[in-house]
This record gives C-alpha cells, structure tokens and sequence, in this order.
C-alpha cells in the first residue's frame, strides 16, 4: 500500500460545511463569529472577554499596586544587601528589581496592563532602586523613616554637591530597572467586534 493513501486527513469538505472552531472553547462556530483581536471565537466567549476587560477598574489596579508594592520591598531589601556587598553588576540587579515588580503587578492585576500600571511600576522600581542604593551607601541604617521621602532625591541633591559619578550611576540604575518594568506592564485591550456572518 503506498503511504500516500495513509493521509486521511486530507479530507474534503464541501462549502456548506464549516468547520472553525471558537478559538477559546473548541465549540462549533455555526452561524457565525465574533472577532476578538485575531481570534475567531463565539458569542459567549466574546462576551466573558468583554466583561473581564470591563473589570479592568480601579479594585483591579489598587490590588496591582498592592503587590507591586510588596514585591518593591522585598526587591528593595535584596537590592539593599547585594549593594552593600558588591556595587558591581547592580544594574543586572536593578533589571531584577523592575522585573519582580512588574510581574507581581501583572499576578495583582490579572494580567491587565496599559499605562498607568506603567507608570506606578516605573514609579515603584524607582523608589526600590533609589532608596536602597542610597541607603547602602549612606552606611547608616539609622535613617528615621520620616526622612525616606527625602532620600528619593538623593541623586538629585548629591549632583548639587558635587557628588556627580555616584548620583548619575544610581539613576542609570534606576532608569534601567524602570524600563523593564514598564515593558512588563505595557498593557494591550482587545478589540472586540461582530457577530460577523461567515461569507463575508
Ligand atoms: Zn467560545
């Protein structure tokens, strides 16, 4: 038997058949499709997505910010030590620092981004970076927590006495631990359209 009788899933199907499946659930689209981005889905899960995306709200951002904020804390203190013990290779560990914040933003977020999750990750990034930079180098531990505002500006005070090469490193450090998080939470909504009839 030659094999090329094997290729029985070449199959015909006349034009009154069609066979597409929902994209998202594998049920039969018969009458017609919804498109969401490029999918072809059906009428239910069309809906579902518009209502998730519809609960993109405030709740869903705080909880974001929430983690976010945690993960800049713990990223922070690692951060913190690691400085304390080498100054080499920070900016590695800045990407660090914008990468856990980003993905504990996404997890808080259910995966929701767009801009002003990027801006709060870039905001908190910065925060993590430059508070634990400059607190490892200050070498005092003693800092009221009152006084952490302020520290966020120490790059900018520092290069106002002089200390030029230390300020512009941590905001290299800063800047490039920022652009990860940023890219983590660049935020895509999904266009949703139809019910388009097939035969169009
Ligand atoms: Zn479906």
């Amino acid at each position: 038997m030659p094999l090329d009788s094997l290729n029985f899933h070449r199959a015909e199907y006349g034009s009154a058949t069609t066979l597409e499946n929902c994209e998202f659930c594998m049920r039969g689209l018969d009458s017609g499709y919804f498109n969401v981005d490029k999918y072809r889905v059906c009428s239910p899960c069309a809906v579902r997505v518009g209502d998730i995306q519809a609960a993109n709200t405030r709740a869903v951002f705080l909880r974001s910010i929430a983690t976010g904020s945690l993960a800049a804390a713990m990223s922070g203190l690692v951060y913190f030590s690691l400085f304390r013990l080498t100054g080499g290779w920070m900016v590695f560990a800045a990407i660090g620092v914008g990468y856990a914040i980003g993905k504990a933003m996404r997890i808080g977020s259910h995966g929701f981004g767009g801009r002003r999750y990027q801006v709060m990750a870039a905001l908190l990034t910065y925060i993590a970076v430059i508070l634990a930079s400059t607190l490892a180098v200050m070498r005092s531990p003693d800092v009221p927590f009152w006084a952490y505002p302020v520290l966020l500006f120490a790059p900018f005070i520092q290069m106002f006495v002089g200390h030029f090469s230390l300020a512009a490193l941590q905001l290299l450090f800063a800047c490039v631990g920022m652009r990860w998080a940023w890219g983590l939470m660049a935020g895509k909504s999904l266009k949703i359209t139809g019910p388009h009839p097939f035969g169009d």
